[in-house]
């Protein structure tokens, strides 16, 4: 089938896409029995199975994963058996609404509103559900590629339960290639894949001065300040400029992909007026290129009820955001080296590791690669770009590992009007019908072909 027929046939088949996202936006499936009851979590994996069982997927099944929740899988064989394998991957369950009184619409129901379609999950992450079931009915019958689908029930609640199943399941899941469909393009219209992700390192630096409490009349002036000393040694985590400075850990990387323009950034971030960005390169070099640190908490006495003393101890619980080509591991050593370094007075530091997660960077080399980058090309006219993600995706960093040989490709219908995770998210239904036409030509085109 030739782009301009398979374009033909989407268009045709939006209406069937709106009233699928309709009825899956209907089910609240959000993976926290606490809010809402699993049943509905259950009513999405069983409504995932029956569709991709109706566009000739066959051993549609739930599998229960080890946070409970459960993954929605199965395979439709290809028509050449020396074809590569794709896994395609979505999940079922979304973000909770929040707070109900900032929703324009019901965020249970889809509606539709200055073209695009509200709702909880609309893009994150039934949407993608939507855009695959949607390619897959315009190529009506199978393609010579080998098709594996993966629908996971409990990505937002971070709990790691496919994470743990591809680790016990790698047989089950292997593919050549991955399109972990869970992120999107950098505008309408403008075709991107997702192709870095910055790892993290999460540490708690204590420090102690004191046997404890010091009245700070008596004491203060030469006795050492816990509270002082952490603050200082937090200072020196960043330069006047805003950039993060940890000794050892390179921070002048720059971006070379899709720039993140500085007007819309400063919008997405919502900067008071007079207040400058930090850094001294590009606000893409700043959120995807280099390190970033920041202070999740600090434990010290609350403004109201602290009386006039000097603190014996203090805590703060650090983020460091770590860009692809840094270890992890190294960076959280040279954390940790600098804050025991910089430490004042003699004061005792110790520091804790909490997490460690690696940065993802996905090899853009390979035949799949080109293949989609030339389906964009088709659906979009106009050539495919690259972005970052600051935050992590632990699942892509299982996938590298489990399969080294596979091409992880990032991207779906979450661009950024959707306002995934917050009040009043949406989808542009075009993201959807171009996004289903570039999968669909890009299961045609790809053949594994170096
Ligand atoms: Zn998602």
């Amino acid at each position: 089938m030739t782009a301009v027929e398979l374009r033909r046939r989407i268009a045709d088949l939006m209406g069937r896409a709106r009233t699928d996202l309709a009825e899956l936006v209907a089910i609240p499936s959000v993976a926290d029995p606490r809010q809402f009851p699993p049943e509905e979590c259950a009513r999405a994996a069983e409504w995932v199975a029956a569709a991709f069982t109706s566009v000739g997927f066959t051993g549609m099944g739930l599998h229960e994963t080890a946070d409970g929740s459960s993954a929605v899988y199965g395979e439709r064989p290809g028509t050449d058996p020396d074809a590569p394998t794709v896994l395609l991957y979505a999940h079922y369950d979304v973000q909770p609404p929040l707070d109900l009184a900032a929703w324009r619409t019901p965020p249970f129901e889809l509606t539709e509103a200055g073209g695009r379609w509200y709702g909880r999950g609309t893009a994150d992450c039934k949407g993608n559900i939507v855009m695959h079931l949607t390619a897959l009915r315009a190529l009506d019958g199978p393609v010579p590629v080998n098709l594996k689908v993966i629908v996971e029930g409990s990505e937002e609640q971070g709990t790691g339960g496919l994470e743990d199943f591809v680790v016990h399941h790698p047989d089950l899941l292997r593919a050549d290639t991955i399109l972990v469909c869970d992120t999107g393009n950098a505008a309408v219209g403008l075709p991107a894949a997702t192709v870095t992700l910055r790892g993290m390192v999460n540490v708690v630096v204590t420090v102690e001065a004191l046997a404890g409490e010091l009245h700070s009349g008596m004491f203060g002036g030469a006795a050492p300040d816990a509270l002082a000393a952490l603050v200082q040694m937090v200072a020196t985590l960043r330069d006047p400029a805003g950039n993060t400075t940890v000794a050892g850990l390179e921070h002048g990387q720059t971006w070379t992909g899709e720039p993140y323009p500085t007007d819309r950034f400063r919008d997405d971030a919502g900067l008071r007026e007079g207040v400058s960005l930090l850094g001294d390169g590009t606000v893409s070099d700043m959120i995807w290129a280099r390190p970033a640190l920041t202070v999740l908490g600090i434990d010290c006495p609350p403004v109201v009820g602290s009386a006039a003393a000097i603190q014996p101890r203090a805590r703060a619980r650090l983020n460091l955001r770590v860009p692809p080509g840094t270890d992890a591991v190294k960076a959280q050593d040279a954390l940790i080296a600098h804050l025991k370094t910089v430490a004042p007075w003699g004061v005792h530091v110790e520091v804790e590791s909490e997490a460690v997660g690696q940065p993802f960077e996905a090899r853009t080399g390979g035949p799949a690669y080109r293949a989609l980058s030339s389906a964009m090309n088709d659906a979009f006219g106009r050539p495919m770009t690259t972005l970052g993600q600051g935050g992590s995706i632990p699942l892509c960093n299982v996938f590298a590992d489990t399969y080294p040989d596979a091409e992880i490709i990032l991207m779906g219908v979450e661009e950024p009007q959707a306002l995934i995770h917050a009040p009043n998210e949406s989808v542009d239904p075009r993201e959807i019908a171009d996004m289903a036409l570039a999968e669909a030509l890009f299961l045609q085109r790809y053949s594994g072909a170096a």
